[in-house]
């Protein structure tokens, strides 16, 4: 049984190994910020303006909108033998109410990608998203097979409205500022493993297996 939790900077790649590890292991791949996204896109309702402008200004959504969100999510069948949790906990305060949630079905795997922040800063300016499909591209270092279009879906690429590079900064501080918290709270108790997110996708991708393996 896999619980895993992907934590890290934006930008680390942590939703491009889920992506993998998700395939490789057959779990759900649950993304706080991909289900904002699906949220915002889905119409409009007060909860979702709240959240968007939340997220437009790289802040991080307050806990009891996310915690709430999270949990109607973990609670469906297809999480009950397992899945990976991508971008959640983001503070403290998360951490501590999910292993609360978790008291019988603890995590499995808490797994920091860490990454150089000038890197982080190259990757978010130059990241691609496919909304539908989902698959996420970089014009530098992962890009398309042609320009701008989706390999798998063929739709037009966007550029997300948090990836601007004003943006970006404030998250880079968010993280710094809340989600290390977290970070620290996971090493202290002696469950953290680190990748170094630096290598290539597919090398993460061993090295993430192999933590797995254990
Ligand atoms: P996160 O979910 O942590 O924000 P993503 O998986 O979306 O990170 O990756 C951020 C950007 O960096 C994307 O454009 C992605 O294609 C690119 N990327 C992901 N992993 C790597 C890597 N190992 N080397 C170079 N670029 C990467
Ligand atoms: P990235 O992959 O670049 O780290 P995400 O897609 O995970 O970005 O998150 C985008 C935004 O969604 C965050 O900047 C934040 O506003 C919001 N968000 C996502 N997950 C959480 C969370 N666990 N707590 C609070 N806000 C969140």
């Amino acid at each position: 049984m896999y619980n895993i939790v992907f934590i890290g900077p934006p930008g680390g790649g942590k939703g491009t190994q889920a992506d993998m590890v998700c395939k490789f292991l057959n779990i759900p791949h649950i993304s706080t910020g991909d289900i904002f996204r699906a949220m915002i896109k889905e119409g409009k309702s007060e909860l979702a303006d709240m959240i968007r402008g939340y997220m437009s200004r790289g802040e991080l959504v307050p806990d009891e909108a996310v915690v709430d969100v999270l949990f109607d999510r973990i609670s469906k069948d297809d999480c009950q033998n397992g899945y990976l949790l991508d971008g959640f906990p983001r503070s403290l305060n998360q951490a501590k109410v999910l292993d609360a949630k978790l008291a019988s079905a603890p995590l499995t795997h808490v797994i920091l990608i860490d990454v150089d922040e000038n890197q982080l800063i190259k990757r978010l300016t130059g990241r691609r998203t496919a909304v539908n499909s989902g698959k996420i591209y970089n014009i530098h270092f992962n890009p398309p097979k042609v320009e701008g279009k989706c390999d798998v879906s063929g739709e037009d690429l966007i550029i997300r409205d948090d990836d601007k590079i004003e943006t970006v900064t404030n998250r880079l501080k968010v993280y710094k500022d809340q989600t290390v918290a977290a970070v620290n709270y996971y090493k202290e108790k002696g469950v953290l493993t680190v990748i170094k997110g630096e290598k290539n996708i597919d090398e993460v991708f061993a090295d993430i297996k192999e933590v797995l393996k254990s």
